[in-house]
């Protein structure tokens, strides 16, 4: 067991960080999918907003890449949502780890959070194809009673990872390659004939094409920039 203290450091945002790279004991890996799987390490005394991310890589190999959380604020462990890319460099090593073993961790970094005034009362519409879902589960798992929609993008029914976290009626199923009783296609196809809500915040993450026709359409229909949030991951 790994017992040395996190040099931590309290930010002026009131959260903590630490400057450099620490070993984390892997709790847990779920194997979700072929190509995808929750991370669970410890968290010790980490403060983070739901959104941020960490820079995460195995121990001793130099390499890291950011990642979103996944857990909630409040939760005693981090967990991360993490597609098995293949030959990817880090995602590989991620994927064979075994509880026990060592990951070397550092941050909270990013403002991908919910930073508007009055969370509880606004509207937020959350859109995200793959693990892009990731910082939405942080985001429902830290705030009780969040007015949200999800509309997740998944090529098959069974990349809906973790479902249940989200109340039926707020969370809807893009999926492009298998026909079902959910939407089938893409979520621009989704977003384009609905009307949307002017009012709402619009959140956006996953792949920078997605990011960009989704912001296309949002405007396109008169949703203002400025209530439009994104969060690239490649
Ligand atoms: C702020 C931020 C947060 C992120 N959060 C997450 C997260 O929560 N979960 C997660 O799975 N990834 C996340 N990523 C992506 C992650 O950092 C890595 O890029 C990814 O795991 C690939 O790293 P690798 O070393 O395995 O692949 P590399 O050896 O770096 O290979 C890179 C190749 O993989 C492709 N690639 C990267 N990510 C994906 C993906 N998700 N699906 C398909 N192809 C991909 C790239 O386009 C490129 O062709 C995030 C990225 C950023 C910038």
């Amino acid at each position: 067991m790994f017992s040395k203290l996190n040099p931590l450091k309290k930010t002026d945002k009131g959260s903590s960080t630490h400057t450099g790279f620490d070993p984390y004991e892997v709790l847990e890996v779920r194997h979700l999918t072929a190509d995808s799987f929750s991370l669970r390490i410890e968290r010790r005394d980490l403060v983070f907003k739901a959104g941020q991310c960490f820079n995460v890589g195995p121990m001793g190999a130099i390499v890291n890449r950011e990642y979103s959380i996944y857990s909630g604020e409040s939760e005693p462990y981090l967990e991360f949502l993490i597609k098995l890319v293949k030959d990817g460099a880090v995602s590989s090593k991620l994927h064979s780890l075994k509880k026990g073993d060592l990951v070397e961790v550092a941050g909270p970094y990013g403002l991908f959070t919910l930073n508007q005034k009055n969370i509880s009362q606004n509207k937020y519409v959350f859109i995200a194809t793959g693990t892009g879902i990731a910082p939405f589960h942080s985001y429902v798992k830290s705030n009780p009673g969040l007015n949200y929609q999800i509309i997740h993008g998944v090529r098959e029914a069974r990349d809906q990872h973790d479902k249940a976290t989200y109340e039926p009626a707020r969370y809807t199923a893009c999926v492009s390659r298998e026909k079902g009783e959910w939407f089938n296609g893409r979520v621009t196809e989704y977003l384009k004939d609905r009307a949307l809500d002017k009012d709402a915040y619009y959140y956006i993450c996953g792949n920078r094409k997605m990011i960009s026709e989704v912001f296309d359409l949002l405007t396109s229909k008169q949703i203002s920039g400025d209530r439009i949030i994104t969060e690239v991951f490649f």
